[in-house]
C-alpha cells in the first residue's frame, strides 16, 4: 500500500507547506545529505542533532534532484524550491518513526525483534541464514538498530515480498525502548544479554533491562526465546509475565529447553537436546517427532560468544519444529546449522597496487548491502574513478528483471565508472544488447575463475574499487590479485574508532567554532589520504599538512576542503597557488616572500596566491611573530592590504595538557588575544583566530575562538588526558610470528647475544617487525613487549632492522603464523612509549610507510 507525500500531514501530524509539482509514491527516505541514491519519490527528513542540522543541506538536496521535504524549520523562501513539495512538523525525527510505524502496520506476517548488549547483529544474520529457504526475510541492513537506525529498516519490510521481518533494536538512554517498540512492533524476540554497555545511560542494571524488555510488551506479542541462565534476565521475564520459551545450559529451573555442550577438538561443540520440566510441556507437548528423533547436533564454533548467539537460534529452528507446515527434517537443520559463518561486519579498505584503493565487501549480496557498500565507494573522489566488481545479486522475492533494474539504478546513482559483472544473472540481465543499463565501460564474465583469467592488474589505476560479492563467488581471490603484496606487519586504522574520537570533541565546540584537523606526517601515521577523506566526508572545515608536497598528494587524491600549510618555503609559494593551499607565514622574511610573489603571479596573470594564516609566538619560542615584532608586521599588512588577504590569526600552546602550567598559558591566551586585535584593527576585516591544540580544546573551552586545531587526540591519544578512556585507539599495529624456537637453558638469543642466558628452557619467537618499520630500538631487552593471545610477551635480545625476538614460554598454545598486537587495543601507545621514555606522538608517526594500512569500519 503505497504512501503519497500527499499523505503525509495527516499522518504526521503536520502543515503542507508547498506541494510538489508532481504526485508520488514515497520509496526511500533520506536522511544524510552526503548519501543520496536515487532520487525519484525520495522523501528527506531535516533531522536535528547535536552536531548537524539537515535543514543547512536543502539547497544542495534540491539541487541532487530531491523534491520531496519533511522539516521542523521551513526556509525563509520557498522560491528556490519551486518543484518541491515542503510538509513542517513539530520534530522530524518522531516524523520519521511515525511514518516507519504506519509501514509497519501495513505487514501481517510475524516480526521478530532481537535486542540485548551483545551479539544482536550475529544473531540476526545467522537466523535469517537459517531461515532463508523457506522464507523471504526483510532484515535491518549491519547493525541498523538505533532510533534513526530502526525506521529505515522498517521502511524496507515490503508486504507483498517479505514472508518475514528480522529486526534489531538497541538502546542507549532511557525511553528509547517505547519509540523503537513502536515502530516494530514484534510478534516474536530474542533477548541476548544482558551486559554492561550503555550503563551511564541509566539508573540501574535492572532499570535498563526493563526499558530493554518493554520491547517485548506488545499487544499481538506471541513468544520471546531468551537464555535462563542469566538470573536477572530470567526473573524479569518471569516478573513481566511475558510468553517465552526459556533455554538453559545449566539446568536453569523452568526452561524449556536443556542443551548440554561438549566441545570437539575439530573445533565445533556437539549439543544434546532434552526437554525441561513443566514448562517445556507447554512448547514442546509430549509428542514432538521431530525433536526425539535428532536431540543431537553439531555447531561449527568452540567459542562462546559464537556457540551462545547459535544457541538462540537452535531455540528458535526447534521451536518452528512445532508447526508441522515448518517443521524440517532434523539432518535438514544439522546441514543448516554446519553452514554458519562467522559474519564479517566490517568494509575494509586495502591499498591495492597501482595507486588504488579496494573496498573489500565480499561476504554477502543484497540489495540492501549493495547500496550502503556503494555509498561507502561514491565517498571516494580518487582520480582514477570508482570501479565495481560485483557477482550476482542473490534477492528472494524480485524477479530477475526487477531485481537488476533496481541494481543498474542504484549503480548509475551513486557515480560508478566501470562496473564488471561476474555471475550467469548480472550477464543475462545487464550485459546484453537489449538492457537500458548503459556505463559505457562494463565487462560481465560468467563466473569468478573467468574473470581471474583475464584480470590484468595494470588495467588498474588510481582508482577505488568495491568488490562485492555473494559468498559462493570467492571474491576473497579478486582481491588477493588487485591487492598491494604485503609483509607480515600491518598497521589496521579503525575509522569508526576515528568517527568516533572526532565527534567527543566536535561536541566540546561552541556553537560556530570551526574545526581544522592536523594531518601533518601522514596523518600522524594513520595514513593521509583515507584519513582526509573521512574527514572531509565528516565536514571538517579545514584541514593542515606540514608541507606543501603533503598538501598537493590531498589535491592529487581529491581532496577539497581548505588545507592550511604548517611549513611552506618560499620555492612552494607557486605549488600553494596552483593547489590553494593556505600557508602558514612566522616571519617577516617569509611574509616579504609572499609579497613578491604575489606580485609576480599578479604580473604573470596567473592570479592571486591563497590567503595566509599568521603565525603568533605567545610562548611557545619555535616559530612566529614576536610582540616586538607586531609594530613591523602591522606596517607591512598595512601598506599592502589587498596583496596579503589574511584568513587566520594563530598561536601555539606550550603546555596546553599540563595543569601546572595553566597560568602560563593563560598568558599566552592574552597574548594573543591582544596581538590578534591589533592585527585586525589594521586589516578591517575578522581573521579566523584559533589557538587550541587537543589538550586545548579539552581544557580551555572559553578559548576556542573562531577555530580550533585537533591533533593527536583524533588518533586516540592525548598525553595526560584525564579522560582518555573516552577516546578510543585508531591504529593497531600487528606482525606475525616467523618462527618458534625452543631453547635449552644457557642459549642466548641475537646480536652480539644480548639476549642473555636463563637457567631455564625457553620458547622465543621471532616476529616480522624490527627497527625498519618503526619498531624502536630501545624497546630491547624487555624494555618492549608484545601482546600474543591475550598475554604479554617481553623482548628478548636486541631489535634487529626486520625482526625481533619475543619469550613466549607462557603463551603455550602461540604458533608460527600468528598474529601479534604491537600496539593497539590493549597494549596503548601511552603505556609502551612510557617505558622507552618517549610520547605516543613519536610511536605513532615512527611506523614506516613501508608498513601497509589498512582500513576498516563497520
Ligand atoms: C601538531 C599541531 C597541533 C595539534 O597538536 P596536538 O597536540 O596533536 O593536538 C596544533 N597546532 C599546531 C601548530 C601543530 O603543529
Amino acid at each position: 500500500m503505497a504512501i503519497y507525500f500527499f499523505d503525509l500531514p495527516a499522518l504526521l501530524g503536520g502543515a503542507l507547506l508547498q506541494a510538489p509539482t508532481t504526485e508520488v509514491a514515497l520509496v526511500t527516505l533520506l536522511l544524510d545529505s552526503r548519501r543520496v541514491g536515487l532520487t525519484e519519490g525520495a522523501v528527506f527528513f531535516a533531522l536535528r542533532g547535536p552536531n548537524h542540522d539537515g535543514h543547512q543541506h536543502l539547497a544542495a538536496l534540491y539541487a541532487k534532484g530531491v523534491r520531496l521535504f519533511v522539516v521542523s524549520h521551513p526556509p525563509a523562501s520557498l522560491a528556490p524550491f519551486a518543484e518541491a513539495g515542503f510538509v513542517q512538523v513539530p520534530d522530524t525525527l518522531a516524523a520519521l518513526q511515525a511514518l516507519a510505524a504506519r509501514h509497519r502496520s501495513a505487514f501481517a506476517g510475524p516480526v521478530w525483534a532481537i535486542t540485548g548488549s551483545n551479539g544482536k547483529t550475529i544473531v540476526k544474520e545467522w537466523l535469517a541464514q537459517l531461515l532463508a529457504p523457506d522464507e523471504d526475510i526483510c532484515r535491518s541492513p549491519k547493525s541498523y538498530n538505533s532510533q534513526v537506525g530502526v525506521p529505515l529498516s522498517v521502511w524496507e519490510l515490503a508486504p507483498g515480498r517479505h514472508t518475514l521481518g528480522i529486526f534489531e533494536a538497541g538502546i542507549s538512554e532511557r525511553g528509547e525502548m517505547t519509540r523503537l517498540a513502536q515502530i516494530i512492533r514484534p510478534t516474536h524476540g530474542i533477548f541476548t544479554t544482558l551486559g554492561t554497555a550503555h550503563d551511564a545511560g541509566f539508573a540501574s542494571q535492572q532499570e535498563k533491562l526493563d526499558e530493554k524488555l518493554g520491547l517485548f510488551a506488545q499487544p499481538g506479542f506471541e513468544l520471546l526465546v531468551y537464555c535462563a541462565d542469566q538470573p536477572v534476565v530470567h526473573a524479569a521475564v518471569r516478573a513481566r509475565v511475558l510468553p517465552a520459551l526459556a533455554w538453559t545450559r545449566h539446568a536453569a529451573p523452568g526452561a524449556a529447553l536443556h542443551f548440554r555442550l561438549k566441545p570437539n577438538s575439530a573445533g565445533t561443540t556437539t549439543v544434546r537436546v532434552r526437554l525441561g520440566d513443566a514448562d517445556a510441556a507447554a512448547h514442546f507437548p509430549a509428542e514432538q517427532p521431530a525433536l526425539r528423533a535428532a536431540s543431537r547436533f553439531t555447531l561449527p564454533f568452540a567459542d562462546e560468544p559464537s556457540v551462545e548467539n547459535a544457541l538462540h537460534c537452535l531455540a528458535v529452528l526447534l521451536w518452528r519444529q512445532l508447526d508441522p507446515a515448518k517443521a524440517l527434517a532434523p539432518a535438514e537443520i544439522q546441514r543448516r546449522l554446519l553452514r554458519l559463518h562467522p559474519v564479517a561486519m566490517r568494509l575494509e579498505m586495502k591499498a591495492g597496487r597501482h595507486g588504488c584503493y579496494l573496498l573489500d565487501d565480499t561476504y554477502n549480496n543484497d540489495l540492501a548491502g549493495l547500496s550502503l557498500a556503494l555509498d561507502a565507494l561514491s565517498r571516494q573522489a580518487r582520480p582514477g574513478g570508482r570501479t565495481l566488481i560485483l557477482s550476482d545479486v542473490l534477492e528472494s522475492g524480485l524477479s530477475t528483471a526487477e531485481l537488476y533494474a533496481r541494481v543498474a539504478a542504484l549503480v548509475q546513482a551513486h557515480g560508478v565508472t566501470r562496473l564488471i559483472g561476474v555471475g550467469e544473472a548480472i550477464k543475462e540481465e545487464l550485459g546484453m544488447g537489449d538492457s537500458s543499463f548503459v556505463l559505457p565501460d562494463s565487462r560481465f564474465y560468467n563466473s569468478t575463475e573467468m574473470l581471474l583469467a583475464e584480470l590484468r592488474p595494470t588495467d588498474f589505476q588510481n582508482e577505488t574499487i568495491l568488490i562485492k560479492g555473494a559468498r559462493r563467488f570467492g571474491f576473497e581471490r579478486v582481491v588477493a590479485a588487485l591487492q598491494q603484496p604485503q609483509h607480515g606487519t600491518v598497521l589496521e586504522v579503525n575509522l569508526d574508532a576515528l568517527t568516533h574520537n572526532l565527534q567527543y570533541y566536535r561536541q566540546r565546540l561552541n556553537p560556530g567554532t570551526k574545526l581544522m584537523v592536523m594531518v601533518k606526517a601522514f596523518a600522524y601515521g594513520s595514513g593521509s589520504y583515507e584519513v582526509a577523506s573521512l574527514l572531509e566526508f565528516q565536514r571538517a572545515d579545514y584541514l593542515a599538512v606540514a608541507y606543501a608536497d603533503e598538501g598537493q598528494q590531498l589535491r592529487d587524491n581529491g581532496i577539497s576542503l581548505p588545507i592550511m600549510v604548517l611549513n611552506p618555503g618560499p620555492d612552494s609559494f607557486g605549488q600553494l597557488r596552483r593547489y590553494r593551499l593556505e600557508p602558514e607565514i612566522y616571519s617577516l622574511e617569509r611574509l616579504h616572500d609572499y609579497l613578491q610573489a604575489a606580485r609576480e603571479a599578479t604580473h604573470d596573470g596567473a592570479g592571486p596566491l591563497p590567503p595566509l594564516h599568521l603565525k603568533l609566538d605567545t610562548g611557545m619560542r619555535r616559530l612566529g611573530f614576536s610582540e616586538e615584532e607586531l609594530p613591523g608586521l602591522l606596517a607591512l599588512l598595512a601598506a599592502h592590504r589587498a596583496a596579503l588577504p589574511v584568513a587566520g590569526i594563530m598561536t601555539h600552546l606550550a603546555a596546553a595538557d599540563d595543569p601546572s602550567h595553566d597560568e602560563f598559558t593563560q598568558q599566552q591566551l592574552t597574548t594573543f588575544r591582544r596581538m590578534a586585535a591589533a592585527i585586525e584593527a589594521v586589516l578591517g576585516y575578522p581573521a579566523l583566530k584559533h589557538a587550541l591544540n587537543s589538550a586545548g580544546i579539552r581544557r580551555f573551552p572559553e578559548a576556542q575562538l573562531d577555530m580550533v586545531r585537533l591533533g593527536v587526540g583524533l588518533y586516540g591519544v592525548e598525553a595526560g588526558a584525564e579522560d582518555a578512556h573516552n577516546l578510543l585507539p585508531v591504529s593497531t599495529l600487528k606482525t606475525t610470528i616467523s618462527q618458534i624456537k625452543t631453547l635449552p637453558a644457557g642459549t642466548t638469543v641475537g646480536y652480539g647475544r644480548r639476549g642473555a642466558a636463563t637457567a631455564h628452557e625457553r620458547r622465543v619467537a621471532t616476529l616480522a617487525i624490527g627497527y625498519a618499520d618503526g619498531y624502536d630500538r630501545r624497546f630491547s631487552n624487555g624494555q618492549g613487549l608484545v601482546l600474543l593471545h591475550g598475554r604479554r610477551a617481553p623482548v628478548v635480545g636486541s631489535v634487529c632492522m626486520d625482526m625481533v625476538m619475543v619469550d613466549v614460554t607462557d603463551v603455550p598454545e602461540a604458533r608460527a603464523g600468528d598474529v601479534a598486537v604491537v600496539f593497539g587495543e590493549g597494549l596503548s601507545t601511552s603505556e609502551l612509549a612510557q617505558r622507552i621514555g618517549t610520547i605516543p606522538y613519536e610511536l605513532l608517526t615512527n611506523v614506516s610507510e613501508r608498513v601497509k594500512r589498512v582500513f576498516v569500519s563497520e
